[in-house]
């Protein structure tokens, strides 16, 4: 089959010829059909130093897909060949502490789909059968390409309740504004959302968010008084990894807010702990998504009117990756989406 691999140990993804993956008997086979570029990928791609420390050469890369089920293992009851599926790019031990209490995106043993073992940017992929979602009815193909991410975004932007409160998010990449069109549909007052890139500010305000601002050029106190704020804001969903936009945040939120952080910086950050302290702030870590209740809400909440569909803005057919590649690599992208079906 053809697949995206990272066959050196160099700047660049090769398109190669590999064997299909073999199928065991708790496992199911799935026909790719789109898949979505991460961030992740692009580390990958460029070669960076995370990716260097973390990266088997030989590896086929991608985690964010839709596919159809062609295969099944003979110990596999629940799930059928034409099922349309996603897969749970976090595959878990099954045997530590927190995966034997049910926690299993707790797991101290994770391994990530195309970072530790053999991804989806290929025809075929084999997976788990517990790390296999099968999709609802309705649910559009793109859609589907890009639940992993969106389960990111849903599962920061719930962290907290936000029901009537004031919601900063700091980073309006994709995870970011997917999470505060999620904000925004579990019923928050405000969604306000800071990113220096206009392309992404100008994709904010499609999914309604109540302001996209530049945080550069617009204190977040000077918006308080325009939204009848005078305590700051009550969640804060940290969605940039920045360290200015961190420390941003923790000087703009209420007595007793909390914040949640999937933003990862490329660095240890410093913070005004008295802030945190003083203002009882409360700082919480997400790491991937809920097995499953995080897939169980993505997928009631598109039913029930959340709208993510700007956050797709690139729709190529796999042989030209590169350039979806190259349009991550611009910023002025939201989800870039590759049709293996072309
Ligand atoms: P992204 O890199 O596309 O978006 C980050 C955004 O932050 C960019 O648009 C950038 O312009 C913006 N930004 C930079 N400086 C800023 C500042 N000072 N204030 C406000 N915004 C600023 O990333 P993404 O794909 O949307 O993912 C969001 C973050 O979540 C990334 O850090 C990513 O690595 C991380 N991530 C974490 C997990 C997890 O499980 N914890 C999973 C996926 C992604
Ligand atoms: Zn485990």
């Amino acid at each position: 089959m053809k697949a995206l691999v990272k066959s050196r140990s160099e700047r660049g993804l090769w398109l190669e010829d590999v064997p299909d993956p073999a199928i065991g008997i708790n496992d199911v086979k799935i026909r790719v059909l789109s898949t979505g570029i991460c961030g992740t990928d692009l580390h990958i791609y460029d070669w960076d130093s995370w990716a260097q420390k973390t990266i088997p050469i030989g590896l086929t890369i991608g985690h964010e897909f839709v596919g159809e089920i062609t295969e099944a293992g003979s110990n596999v009851v629940d799930f059928h060949p034409g099922d349309t599926v996603s897969g749970e790019g976090h595959v878990v031990c099954g045997r530590c502490r927190n995966c034997l209490a049910g926690r299993r995106h707790l797991c101290a043993h994770t391994l990530g789909t195309g970072v530790q073992r053999n991804g989806c940017f290929a025809e075929f992929i084999v997976l788990p059968m517990t790390n296999v979602w099968r999709h609802s009815p309705g649910i559009p193909r793109e859609i589907a390409a890009i639940f992993d991410p969106l389960g990111n975004a849903v599962h920061t932007a719930l962290a907290f309740s936000v029901l009537g409160e004031d919601v900063l998010v700091t980073g309006a990449g994709p995870i970011g504004i997917m999470a505060a069109a999620v904000a925004r549909h579990a019923g928050a007052r405000h969604v306000v959302i800071s990113d220096p890139n206009p392309f992404r500010r100008a994709l904010a305000e499609k999914v309604g968010v109540t302001l996209a601002v530049d945080p550069r050029s617009t204190s977040l106190q000077s918006l308080w008084p325009q939204l009848h704020m005078s305590e700051g804001f009550d969640v804060g969903l940290e969605m940039s990894g920045n360290p200015q936009a961190f420390r941003d945040m923790l000087a703009n939120m209420s007595h007793g807010a909390k914040v949640a952080m999937l933003g990862i910086p490329s660095e240890p950050i410093a913070i005004d702990w008295n802030q945190v302290i003083f203002n009882q702030l409360t700082l919480r870590g997400i790491y991937g998504r809920e097995m499953y209740e995080t897939w169980y809400k993505m997928s009631v909440m598109l039913e029930s009117g959340l709208d993510i569909s700007a956050i797709i803005t690139h729709r190529l057919p796999w042989q030209e990756f590169e350039q979806g590649f190259d349009a991550m690599r611009s910023g002025n992208s939201g989800k870039v989406i590759l049709d293996w079906t072309a």
